[in-house]
């Protein structure tokens, strides 16, 4: 394949060398079932072991409270659904966002159907969901707040600590879906009151197809796969052993190299947004200038397509995104911009650009050359911006 620049790395990141050379001994070596009483069962067991307890360390947690999944979406699914369960006849309300993944909104949905009563909250103009107005929203029927830790298309970080003192002050279950955060921000599941928490591999250079959703311990959630004893009972199926010992290996890169990272992603990030800012007129930023996750850039540009835009970036080597990969091939604008209170056109006209730790200030200076020219030439042949011309005070 010839040279690109990756800027996508909200959707899916590079699995790391070092994170496949961990786990590699485990497809061809060890490929023993980690249940098994023999040499290569046992390093099986030992190896998920170990990733368990590098993961938990990570977030506060204990090994136990860690259960390894196939990746985000199936944690979300279990966490909302197993808590819906838990609470069959007793209560009946659950609380969430208007700009969560579709892995909680569909779920939500799919709950609503089941006699789930489902509060939407709304965010302010920057994404950020507002404690006050959650308070306002708990009913005594409430048995789980569901909020993300950061959005997955504008970057926004929700104020996590603010939610899980809500939630303890009310007695009500705490879910968040961590994807986006995990391996990017410092987590600590007991300082910030979470009870149930997902995770996915794939978002922080591990594999893909493997995730975890941590349960606080004590917490009567039912089984999401019924079959063998794997994840004590709860999670039944022969463990994904390369998988997990990717993901540990992962997590624990994250976890040595996020403050650095998360530093000098900043600096290419906020170098992005000001030179789009300054040098593309009509155009703004959405989420929160600050509050954002590190790698977090996303932009709407007047007058222009976004897909259209994809579409040329795509041509020039620049591999980008207009949110989340399940609205692209729809024409629909995102949930999370009309959340925002962003006008329909404004809302499609959107480009969502997320760093990696090897994006380079030459691939970042390149990536806005090219979005100049090419926002320059739709909106030259944009009746809307010529008519909008034509208006403008002399
Ligand atoms: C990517 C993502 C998911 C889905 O995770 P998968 O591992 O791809 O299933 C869920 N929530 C958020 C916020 C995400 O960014």
């Amino acid at each position: 394949m010839d040279r690109f620049i990756y800027l996508d790395n909200a959707a899916t990141t590079k699995t790391s060398p070092t994170v496949v050379e961990a786990m590699l001994p485990y497809f061809s070596e060890y490929y023993g079932n980690a249940s098994g009483i023999y040499g290569i069962g046992v390093k099986s067991r030992e190896a998920v072991n170990h990733s368990r307890e590098i993961i938990a360390a990570t977030i506060g947690a204990r090994p136990e409270e860690i259960y390894f999944t196939a990746g985000g979406t199936e944690s979300d699914n279990w966490a909302l659904k197993a808590a819906a369960e838990l609470f069959r006849g007793s209560k009946n309300h659950l609380i969430t966002t208007r700009i969560e993944h579709h892995a909680i909104l569909h779920t939500c949905e799919y709950l609503e159907r089941a006699g789930i009563e489902v509060t939407y909250l709304n965010v302010d103009e920057n994404g950020l969901v507002r404690p006050e107005e959650l308070e306002r929203a708990i009913r005594p029927e409430t048995f789980l707040i569901s909020v993300m830790f950061a959005n997955n298309e504008i970057g926004s970080i929700q104020p996590i600590r603010e939610i899980g003192e809500i939630a303890k002050k009310y007695g009500i279950l705490f879910h968040t879906d961590a994807v986006q955060a995990y391996g990017q921000l410092p987590i600590n599941v007991e300082e910030l009151h979470i009870d149930l928490m997902s995770a996915s591999a794939h978002k922080l250079n591990g594999p893909k197809g493997v995730g975890f959703l941590y349960i606080r311990r004590n917490l009567r959630i039912r089984s999401f796969v019924h079959g063998g004893a794997q994840e004590r009972h709860r999670r039944a199926g022969t463990e994904n052993v390369p998988g997990i010992v990717g993901f540990g290996q992962a997590a624990k890169e994250a976890a040595e190299t996020m403050k650095a990272r998360g530093e000098s992603e900043i600096r290419l990030r906020d170098y992005l947004i000001d030179r789009v800012l300054k040098e593309i007129p009509y155009t703004r930023l959405n989420g929160h200038r600050t509050r954002r996750l590190p790698n977090n850039a996303n932009f709407s540009f007047q007058f222009v397509e976004g897909e259209t835009l994809l579409i040329m970036l795509d041509m020039e080597g620049i591999c980008a995104s207009s949110g989340s990969a399940c609205t692209s091939g729809s024409l629909d604008p995102s949930h999370v911009l009309l959340a925002l209170g962003l006008p329909d056109e404004i809302a499609h006209g959107s480009l969502r650009l997320t760093l990696s730790a090897e994006t380079t200030r030459e691939e970042i200076d390149m990536t806005v050359e090219k979005i100049k020219q090419i926002v320059g030439r739709l909106r030259g042949m944009s009746p809307q911006y010529e008519d909008f011309c034509r208006h403008l005070p002399a």
